[in-house]
């Protein structure tokens, strides 16, 4: 759908028809008339004829289908816009191509600014290997640049980013010339996006909202959280949405709530969730995704980092507060924790109180027949990314390699999951997928 820009458009009266209109009041309606902006009829062919004099405008669809505005359930605005103005490393086919990208990049910006890049995937390189930070270094002209991984889980970065971050050698996930993870990731993130000005934040919000709005989303679902934006970023965007045409913006904040007063914060920040990327886990990608048996191409089983104990902990809170709970949680074993945990919370204040409060679960890739059932029990909300299984599945993807062809078959059963009756969220994760 389109959107109208001129005021007065928004008080004519308009036929649109000889489309496929969707919508569930009528299945196999061809027209509908927008009044005021609004929706006033939506029907077929022959009863539109009524409408055809008393309108300002009649549309001839020519077969076109009219749905209602699509809504993202999983995005980072921000991070998305910035991807959008910033360096993206998504179309490299090689490790030297991206560096090729990085110094034309790094080129046109002054010496002193921090750069921001993203998308890169060694998946889809012939040399298989990240660059390193000396190439880095080289290629940026010894620029702070931040360059998180496609699934932004883990990064590399300049000598000159490192300098910004006090203690970084200090912190778990630091490694001298390896993607960072974990804290150390998480620490240098923070720095790169601490030194982005509000007006460069501001036009990164524009851009993802807007790119949003051509693609006929009408509302995004905005995953902050401490760990990976900040408050600043999420108020303003929050303020930016309601303040300017365009997408509306729900926000979900992913900070763990003990008690009514952290409720309460969070409700205060604008969010309506303390749900979205409350990380239990990583990601296949990063091999930070928890999972019950170790990865067919690595020997661990990737990094929890809520159990069971926690997760009631949050949703018993949010749930007494009247606040959606979430999580982000990919493997098995991470899936496993939030099932159990949540089995808790229903234990203490019962089923219907936990359902009620309709808590959700982002990714939710590596389910069981066991943990599909606990999300009907529990009333979850899956919120999934079938570009995700796009992106990574099918017999020699990604998914393939880490879990190997037989366990990454079975991810993301969205059928069994609409067949168990958990209600499905579709989001892109954008940045991480378009
Ligand atoms: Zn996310």
């Amino acid at each position: 759908m389109t959107e109208s820009t001129a005021p007065q458009a928004e008080h004519r009266t308009v036929l649109l028809r000889g489309g496929e209109v969707h919508s569930p009041a009528d299945p196999f309606a061809t027209a509908m008339v927008v009044e005021r902006g609004h929706i006033a009829w939506v029907g077929s062919e022959g009863a539109a004829d009524a409408f055809a004099t008393g309108v300002d405008e009649v549309i001839d669809l020519e077969g076109a289908l009219v749905t209602p505005a699509f809504t993202d359930a999983h995005v980072h605005t921000t991070a998305t816009g910035l991807a959008l103005t910033g360096l993206d490393l998504s179309g490299a086919r090689s490790l030297t191509e991206a560096l090729d990208l990085v110094r034309a990049h790094s080129a046109a910006h002054p010496a002193d600014t921090v750069l921001l890049g993203h998308g890169w995937d060694t998946a889809r390189w012939p040399e298989q290997r990240p660059p390193s930070r000396a190439q880095l270094d080289e290629a940026s002209g010894s620029r702070p640049l931040y360059l998180p991984r496609v699934d932004v889980h883990s990064a590399v970065v300049t000598t000159a980013l490192l300098d910004l971050v006090p203690g970084i050698t200090d912190l778990a996930g630091y490694h001298p010339d390896a993607p960072l993870t974990a804290a150390a990731h998480h620490a240098v993130r923070a720095a790169a996006h601490a030194a982005i000005t509000p007006a460069q934040r501001a036009a990164a919000q524009r851009a993802a909202l807007a790119r949003a709005a051509s693609l006929g989303i009408g509302t995004v679902h905005e995953c902050a959280g401490p760990e990976i934006s900040d408050e600043d970023d999420f108020t303003s965007l929050l303020e930016l949405a309601g303040a300017e045409p365009g997408p509306r913006v729900v926000g979900y904040w992913a900070e763990r709530v003990e008690g009514a007063k952290d409720a309460r914060r969070i409700r205060e920040l604008g969010a309506i969730g303390a749900a979205g990327d409350l990380f239990v886990d990583g990601s296949l990608g990063s091999h930070t995704a928890c999972l019950h048996t170790p990865y067919a191409d690595a020997a661990h089983t990737g990094t929890g980092h809520l159990d069971s104990a926690a997760v009631a902990a949050h949703v018993t809170a949010c749930t007494e507060a009247g606040l959606q709970a979430g999580f982000h949680a990919i493997g098995d074993a991470a899936l496993t924790a939030v099932t159990d945990g949540i089995r808790t919370a229903a234990d203490t204040l019962g089923l219907a109180r936990v359902r009620a409060a309709r808590h959700r679960v982002e990714h939710a890739e590596m389910l069981t027949p066991e943990t599909i059932a606990a999300f009907a029990e529990f009333g979850l909300t899956a919120s999934v990314q079938p570009a995700f299984d796009a992106a990574w599945g099918g017999g020699d993807g990604m998914y393939a390699q880490r879990l190997g062809a037989e366990r990454a078959r079975t991810l993301n059963p969205y059928a069994a999951l609409l067949r168990a009756g958990v209600p499905l969220a579709f989001g892109s994760d954008s940045p991480v997928t378009p």
